[in-house]
């Protein structure tokens, strides 16, 4: 505490990002990291910019990942803006679409990056909680609201909400942004993607860290009607006009090109995904059906942070989150199968 902080910095309760611990023989199933590596294309485009042109400021606008981007997804560069992570993206957002007089909605078991911008930018806002199965349901969302966020899947929960519903809260809330984090939508969701010529009021944020597996080279991009994106942009000017690195823009086109690579790893994950779902239920776990790459599970006899500490003790760490309604869950990324098996086989050993 100081007495030169700014009245705002006295009230602020910064995110806490999971361990990332300097050992490295740790099995680390806490962050939602890929276990592959990225693209073998990726880390050639990176080797390319070691060079003299590092001399040189990036492309401010980040135009090559806004057409590769664009051309994903059948759209054109204007409906797309790029950022240093989506955490930068998601900054921008809550900023420049997100803060008006009516509260901003999200669910109350969610990302809890949100609550912390909301305190950043002094934006209002209202939590509504999940149903008991830990399910959205889009009509309780039916109150006034200066804008609605939700990731799809959710987070930590990796519950996948249908297209459909997706699609009714936009036509019902026509008059707010809708924006739908898609960090996970890469692991057996449909994105909201094709919406977006459909409807102006859709923002959908994606990034690179978790499917394309470049969570170290900070990249993530939102798209929607191109008034959305321009208010993104008047922001990100207004803030830092290079938030994307040469590198980090030429790594992200590689990993974007490679169709190939990133739907194997994606059908590696989800296969594995469904091999630790499926050993965690017969070990008595709860584990609710993700779409994500991890799960969401607690036991219903054991206490969600003795095993958490157990794991420890064998060099596997599962993230924990002391909240209400979720404190005996814990949050298990999906590994490689090895890693999946060592886990399996730690748990079976729970005293
Ligand atoms: C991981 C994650 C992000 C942030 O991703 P970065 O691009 O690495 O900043 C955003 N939203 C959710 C729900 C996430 O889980």
């Amino acid at each position: 505490m100081s007495e030169f902080w700014s009245p705002v910095v006295h009230a602020l309760k910064p995110y806490v990002p999971g361990e990332q611990p300097k050992l490295t023989n740790l099995i680390k199933l806490n962050t939602n990291e890929n276990p592959y590596g990225p693209s073998p294309r990726v880390l050639a485009a990176l080797q390319q910019q070691v060079a003299d042109t590092l001399r040189l400021y990036p492309d401010p606008t980040g135009m090559a990942l806004k057409q590769a981007v664009a051309h994903y997804h059948g759209l054109t560069p204007a409906h797309v803006f790029v950022g240093n992570g989506s955490d930068e993206v998601l900054a921008h957002t809550f900023q420049a679409l997100l803060k008006h007089e009516q509260p901003l909605l999200f669910p109350d078991i969610t990302y809890s990056f949100y609550p912390v911008y909301c305190g950043l930018y002094g934006v209002t806002a209202q939590t509504i909680p999940l149903r008991e199965d830990f399910s959205i349901a889009v009509e309780d969302y039916a109150r006034p609201n200066g804008g609605i966020i939700f990731p799809n899947p959710n987070a930590p929960t990796g519950k996948l909400l249908a297209l459909e519903a997706v699609e009714k809260l936009l036509q019902h809330h026509h008059k707010s942004v809708v924006v739908v984090d898609e960090a996970y939508i890469d692991f057996g969701g449909a994105s909201a993607i094709p919406l977006v010529k459909k409807y102006n009021n859709l923002l959908v944020i994606q990034t690179l860290s978790k499917s394309r597996s470049l969570a170290g080279l900070r990249v993530g991009f939102a798209v929607g009607h191109p008034d959305l994106i321009e208010g993104l942009e008047r922001v990100k000017d207004s803030f830092n006009s290079y938030p994307l690195d040469r590198f980090a823009l030429a790594g992200a086109v590689a990993a974007i090109e490679d169709e190939a690579y990133f739907q194997s790893t994606c059908a590696r994950i989800i296969a594995t995904r469904d091999v630790m779902s499926r050993g965690l239920q017969d070990l008595g776990f709860e584990v609710i059906p993700s779409a994500a790459n991890f799960v969401f599970a607690r036991h219903p006899q054991r206490d969600a942070v003795a095993i958490a500490q157990f794991l420890r003790e064998r060099s596997i760490i599962v993230r924990h989150f002391k909240l209400p309604r979720i404190d005996q869950h814990l949050r298990i990324t999906v590994g490689t199968d090895a890693e999946t098996q060592a886990l399996l086989k730690a748990l079976k050993a729970l005293p």
